[in-house]
């Protein structure tokens, strides 16, 4: 997270063009004690009831990043096998590392099975096959559509008719067949209704769905309230009052647990809420252009490094580190992509020279993890600032790494 404190800026109380100055640009660092807040945030928030977070992956995947995580205490939350692997690489307990794939093959599930990690499916057929194979020897999840209505962006949105996410909660009965029939144990209830959920309300209404919902599984052990916490981009952006959420969410789950007769885990698996501040991706500018439309500034990083204005029209904040105080004026942040890559229209900045140094707020979901190669650009380097320190926890790539699976073949 940015500070500017006498006219200079900081990340983690560490100078940020020192940063840029030692690792180049484009360059994506991340801030530990921002986590770290967030976490506790978090924490402090459900402290009335047993509640586990597991940190979901896909936002962040350094594995210096998991390890932080594991460290302060929270589980995993992963979408792939790759991802099970990584979290076990990082040193997360299998038990702690739920596994919640989408339109995954039976395949990939056996082999999430056999890691020993928690089981979450999403879908009949898959639950039928399972069943069929393991019977009632792993315990499964099942997860849920509500069809609540989050807020945000429809491709970031899984609560809605359309979505592919989860079982529709009006196939319970369908669902509650199978289960019978197969004689599956279903240790746990999911919903992930999309992220960017403003309201508590909306957070509430999927609660009650799933409360009504528990009551015809009588082996559960936790309810799983997936993610959609959603974070301030813009500087006088609203968040989801995470305080408001635990006192009321607190109190309507420890009613349920009554109803149930027995105490539950309550889960979150937030990715954007834990990371997504303490990123920031910070690129050089390299040509000004005046044209009769705008004044653009192309900077050296592009959709490649930083997709999510162009894929969800995101807004990131964005700042001229190089020139605190300057002068303010208005901009047009383009990438240099052979593309239409805007970062953002209109953008007060204060005054921008070639070579100075654009800071995009916001950067650690859902940033490092989407980026790719292309043009054939390498991917940034990335860097973890951690107590004061700071340290290279993904190097700049080079041509070996554009070339690595390549097979050159000798006829051509
Ligand atoms: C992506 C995802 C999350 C995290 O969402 P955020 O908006 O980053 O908090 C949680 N659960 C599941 C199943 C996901 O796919």
């Amino acid at each position: 997270m940015l500070q500017l404190i006498n006219d200079r800026y900081f990340i983690g109380g560490v100078p940020v063009l020192e940063l840029c100055k030692q690792y180049d640009t484009p360059l994506y660092v991340y801030d530990t004690g921002v986590m770290l807040k967030q976490y506790e945030n978090l924490c402090q928030a459900f402290s009335g009831i047993n509640t586990r977070i597991k940190f979901a992956c896909k936002a962040l995947n350094n594995i210096n990043v998991l390890r932080f995580f594991k460290k302060t205490g929270a589980g995993l939350d992963t979408v792939s096998i790759q991802e099970v692997w990584l979290g076990l690489k990082a040193g997360f307990a299998p038990q702690d590392i739920i596994y919640t794939p989408n339109c995954v093959s039976l395949e990939e599930i056996e082999l999430a099975v056999k890691e020993g990690v928690q089981i979450n499916i999403d879908n009949i057929s898959i639950l039928e096959q399972f069943g069929h194979k393991y019977g009632s020897s792993i315990p499964v999840c099942i997860r849920i559509n509500p069809h609540v209505m989050a807020g945000g962006n429809i491709n970031i949105s899984t609560g809605h008719i359309d979505s592919k996410f989860g079982i529709s909660i009006y196939q319970l009965r369908h669902v509650e067949r199978i289960v019978k029939s197969e004689n599956i144990r279903v240790n746990g209830l999911h919903m992930h209704t999309g992220s960017d959920i403003l309201d508590v309300e909306v957070f509430l209404r999927g609660a009650e769905i799933m409360y009504e919902t528990a009551a015809h599984f009588p082996d559960l052990e936790f309810i799983d309230f997936g993610s959609g916490f959603k974070v301030a981009y813009k500087p006088d952006d609203y968040s989801t009052d995470v305080t408001e959420l635990g006192q009321r969410l607190t109190e309507s789950f420890r009613e349920f647990c009554r109803g149930y007769g027995r105490e539950l885990e309550l889960w979150f698996e937030p990715g954007k809420y834990l990371v997504s501040a303490a990123g920031t991706f910070l690129a050089k500018v390299n040509v000004i252009k005046q044209t009769t439309a705008t004044v653009f500034v192309g900077v050296d990083s592009g959709l490649n490094h930083l997709i999510r204005p162009m894929f969800y029209n995101a807004y990131h904040h964005m700042v001229n580190v190089s020139n605190p105080g300057g002068k303010q004026r208005i901009y047009t942040v383009v990438g240099y992509i052979c593309e239409t890559d805007t970062f953002g229209w209109d953008r007060k900045l204060s005054e921008v020279s070639e070579g100075d140094v654009i800071a995009f707020q916001n950067a650690g979901a859902y940033g490092f993890t989407m980026s790719s190669n292309y043009n054939s650009r390498f991917r940034p380097a990335e860097v973890l600032v951690h107590n004061g320190n700071h340290y290279l926890i993904r190097r700049r790539e080079t041509m070996d790494d554009l070339l690595r699976n390549q097979i050159e073949i000798a006829d051509i």
